[in-house]
């Protein structure tokens, strides 16, 4: 049965070539190097630290590099209870991250604000920034966080990026 891959591979050319798409290349650079922004509000934190140690091993998906720059990061992971007081810089540096740019929920307060059914708690953190994986669990474990950081991945392989970049520039032309 003939399958479909986004690369194609032929042992028998010489040289041994690798054929792709330019949007298949550009998405497997960018979704093997997410940069974590480690959003470490409550307890959930300690997971996501245990997820980096080398038990777990983040750096097998090109993730172990945690930035405490927003400029430097495309991937914030908020792991704990977002209260009203921390929402506002929260927010900040999410719009301060350049784009593209994804958010993981981790664990029961950030994805819905768990058990803290409190006037001083955020009933989850989307209510202010874009979730794209939410993880279950008060606190979830490290294989959980890899498992969003997975599910991250694919939704980058399917994202077309220079056909949106060229379209994105067409656009701009027309202005
Ligand atoms: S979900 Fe549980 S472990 Fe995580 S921050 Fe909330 S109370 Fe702590």
């Amino acid at each position: 049965m003939q399958t479909q891959s986004e690369y194609g591979y032929n042992s028998k050319v010489e040289g041994d070539v690798v054929l792709t798409t330019v949007d298949a290349a550009l998405a497997w650079f960018r979704k093997n190097s997410v940069w974590p922004m480690p959003m470490g509000l409550a307890c959930c934190a300690i997971e996501l630290m245990a997820a980096g140690a080398s038990r777990f091993d983040i750096s097998r998906f090109g993730s172990e590099v945690m930035r405490f720059s927003p400029r430097q990061a495309d991937c914030m992971i908020v792991a704990g209870t977002v209260t009203y007081k921390s929402a506002g810089f929260l927010k900040r540096i999410y719009d301060q991250m350049a784009e593209p740019k994804w958010v993981i929920a981790m664990g029961a307060c950030a994805s819905t604000g768990g058990m803290y059914r409190s006037y001083a708690v955020l009933q989850g953190v989307d209510k202010i920034v874009p979730v794209d994986v939410y993880i279950g669990g008060c606190p979830p474990r490290p294989e959980a966080v890899l498992d969003a950081l997975m599910k991250i991945q694919k939704k980058i392989g399917t994202q077309p990026i220079l056909r949106k970049t060229v379209l994105a520039n067409a656009l701009k032309l027309n202005d």
